[in-house]
C-alpha cells in the first residue's frame, strides 16, 4: 500500500522547515546576545523565508482536504496536520497586508527602544525609571516620573491604532470577528471560555485582593506621608501597578552571599535534572548590546538549549534563573519517539506553568532554606508573604490587560483611555489620577502593540502551576519540588507528551482535571 499523500508531503516538507527554523533561531540568538545589526537583518530575512514556507495557498488547500480524509487515522499524523494547518492559516493573509503590518511593527519597536521619559530635563532609561519608582521618597517627583513614563502612549497611539486596524483586516480576511479572536483560536483558546474563566477568578479572589491592597495602601501612605485620598498609581514600584511594591529591597538581602547559578544548578540536580550543559551554553551576565531581559531557547529541538539572563545579586534574578531553567528542563523531556514537528510544548501555558512553579521557589518558605541557606527566618517569612501579594496583584493586572485587548480589537473607535481607566479601577482598584482625559495611557504598555494577546498565558500558567503543586504534594507528601520523585512526575506527566495533544488535553493528563482557578485560589486567596 502506498503511504498517505500527507506522509509523503511531511517527508519532504519537515526537513525544509526544520532547517529554516534552526537558521532563524541561530540568528535570533546572535541578535539577542550581541544586538548586531547584521544579525537583525539576517533574522528579518529568515523570518520572511519562514513565513513563505507556510503561505502557499495550494498546499493549504491540500492540508484542509487531508484533514477531512477518514483514512488518515494515526493520532500523531493528525496532530502534525493540525499544527501545520494553523501555521498555514495565519499566513494566508494577503502579502501587502503582512508587509504593511511588519513595517508598522518595526517602526513601533524602534520608537519604544529609543524613547526615554524626560524628568526635570533629564532622560531616564527604563532601569533608571524603575529604580526611581523603587527608591524616590518625594511624591511630587514620583508623580512627575510616572506621568513622564506615559508620554510615549500619547505619541504612539495613532500608529498603534493603525496597526490594530491592519490586524483586524487580516483577521477578517480569514473569517474571524477580529484579531483578538483569531489569535486565541490559532492558539486553541476559546474567547468566551477564557473570559468566563478570568471573570470567575476575579470574583473569587476579589476579597483577598482588596485586603492585600488595603495593606499595600496603608504601608505606602505611611512611607510617603500622604492621606489615602492622595494615593495614586505613582506610589507603586512599577508604572502599571502590576508588581508587589512592598519589601523589595529587603528581600534582596536573602541572596547577598549566594552563588545564584550554583544554587539553581544544585536545586535542579536534586530533582534529577542535570542543567550543567545548558548553563555552559547560556549567556548569563550583563553586557552592552545584549537583551536586558531573560528567556530560554531550544535552538534545534535536538538538545541545544540555552538561557539568556542578566544576573545580578537580587531575589528577582534568583527567581528568573530558576524560571528560565524550568523552561529548559521542559525542553529536555519530550518523548524520544515524537516527530520533530511535535517536539515542543502545545502552548505557552504548560511551559510557563513549569517555569513559574520553579520561580516561585525563590519566595517559598519551604524552599528558601535549601536555596539561600539557614538562619534567615525573618526574611524568608517576608518573602513568603510577598509571594501571595505578587500573585494577587499580578492576576488583577492580567484581568485589566486581557479585557482591554478584547475590547480594543472589538471596537478600536471607542474612548480607549476612558476604557483603560475603567478597567484599572474595576480590577486593580487603582483610582485614575486627575487630568488623564485626552491621554493614551493604555498605549504606554509595550505588549499592547508588540506582544499582543499574550499576557493571559502567564495567568493561566499560574493557575496550572498551582494545580501541579497540589499534584506534587499529593504524590510526594512534600511541599518541595526538589526531589527525584517530583522531577519524575513532571517529566512523565508534563514534559514527555510534547505537542501530542492540545494544551487543555495535556492539562487534563497532567492534573486529572480541567483548568480552573480552584488550586490557585486555595494557595493564594
Ligand atoms: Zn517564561
Amino acid at each position: 500500500m502506498n503511504p498517505h499523500p500527507f506522509v509523503s508531503f511531511l517527508q519532504e516538507f519537515e526537513p525544509k522547515l526544520e532547517k529554516k527554523t534552526n537558521q532563524l533561531n541561530k540568528a535570533l540568538w546572535i541578535l539577542e546576545t550581541t544586538g548586531s545589526s547584521d544579525a537583525a537583518e539576517l533574522k528579518a530575512e529568515l523570518d520572511v523565508e519562514w513565513r513563505l514556507l507556510h503561505n502557499d495557498a495550494e498546499t493549504y488547500r491540500r492540508l484542509l482536504e487531508w484533514d477531512k480524509d477518514p483514512s488518515l487515522k494515526d493520532p500523531l499524523l493528525k496532530r502534525q496536520l493540525d499544527v501545520l494547518i494553523r501555521a498555514f492559516k495565519e499566513n494566508q493573509i494577503p502579502k501587502e497586508l503582512v508587509e504593511a503590518m511588519a513595517e508598522k511593527e518595526a517602526a513601533l519597536a524602534e520608537t519604544y527602544a529609543n524613547f526615554r521619559p524626560q524628568l526635570r530635563g533629564k532622560d531616564l532609561s527604563e532601569n533608571e525609571l524603575r529604580e526611581l519608582l523603587k527608591n524616590e521618597e518625594d511624591p511630587a517627583v514620583r508623580k512627575e516620573a510616572w506621568e513622564a513614563s506615559k508620554e510615549i502612549g500619547t505619541i504612539l497611539a495613532p500608529q498603534i491604532l493603525a496597526l490594530v486596524e491592519l490586524r483586524n483586516q487580516g483577521a477578517r480576511h480569514l473569517g474571524y470577528l477580529d484579531y483578538f479572536e483569531m489569535q486565541l483560536e490559532l492558539q486553541e483558546v476559546d474567547r468566551e471560555t477564557l473570559l468566563a474563566l478570568l471573570d470567575d477568578l476575579g470574583k473569587r479572589s476579589n476579597e483577598a485582593y482588596r485586603k492585600t491592597l488595603d495593606k499595600v495602601i496603608e504601608k505606602l501612605c505611611d512611607r510617603f506621608h500622604v492621606e489615602k485620598s492622595d494615593f495614586g498609581p505613582w506610589a507603586w514600584s512599577d508604572p502599571f501597578a502590576q508588581e508587589d511594591p512592598l519589601d523589595t529591597h529587603l528581600l534582596d538581602q536573602l541572596v547577598e552571599d549566594v552563588d545564584i547559578v550554583g544554587t539553581c544548578k544544585k536545586y535542579y540536580q536534586n530533582m534529577g535534572f542535570d542543567v550543567g550543559s545548558i548553563l555552559e551554553k547560556s549567556d548569563l551576565y550583563e553586557r552592552p548590546g545584549k537583551n536586558q531581559h531573560a528567556f530560554c531557547m531550544h535552538l534545534d529541538r535536538r538538545g541545544d538549549i540555552r538561557t539568556l539572563n542578566n544576573i545580578s545579586p537580587s531575589i528577582k534574578w534568583l527567581e528568573t534563573v530558576l524560571h528560565e531553567l524550568g523552561h529548559a528542563v521542559y525542553e529536555t523531556g519530550f518523548d524520544k519517539e515524537l516527530p520533530w514537528l511535535l517536539c515542543e510544548p502545545p502552548h505557552m501555558i504548560p511551559t510557563e506553568a513549569m517555569a513559574l512553579i520553579a520561580g516561585r521557589q525563590a519566595y517559598r518558605k519551604e524552599a528558601l532554606p535549601d536555596l539561600v541557606g539557614e538562619g534567615k527566618e525573618k526574611l524568608i517569612a517576608l518573602a513568603d508573604e510577598s509571594l501571595k501579594r505578587r500573585q494577587l496583584i499580578f492576576s488583577r493586572w492580567v484581568l485589566t490587560m486581557t479585557k482591554f485587548e478584547s475590547e480594543l480589537y472589538r471596537d478600536p473607535t471607542q474612548d480607549l483611555n476612558a476604557l483603560w481607566w475603567k478597567l484599572v479601577e474595576e480590577h486593580q482598584m487603582v483610582p485614575a489620577p486627575a487630568n488623564r482625559e485626552g491621554k493614551a495611557d493604555w498605549a504606554a504598555k509595550y505588549h499592547i502593540s508588540l506582544a499582543p494577546v499574550y499576557y493571559f498565558s502567564y495567568l493561566l500558567g499560574e493557575l496550572f502551576a498551582s494545580s501541579i503543586q497540589e499534584s506534587v504534594e499529593k504524590e510526594t507528601k512534600s511541599k518541595n519540588l526538589n526531589s527525584k520523585a517530583a522531577g519524575r512526575l513532571l517529566q512523565e506527566r508534563l514534559f514527555a507528551p510534547g505537542n501530542r495533544w492540545s494544551w487543555s488535553e495535556l492539562i487534563r493528563f497532567t492534573s486529572g482535571a480541567e483548568l480552573t482557578p480552584d488550586a490557585w485560589l486555595r494557595e493564594f486567596a
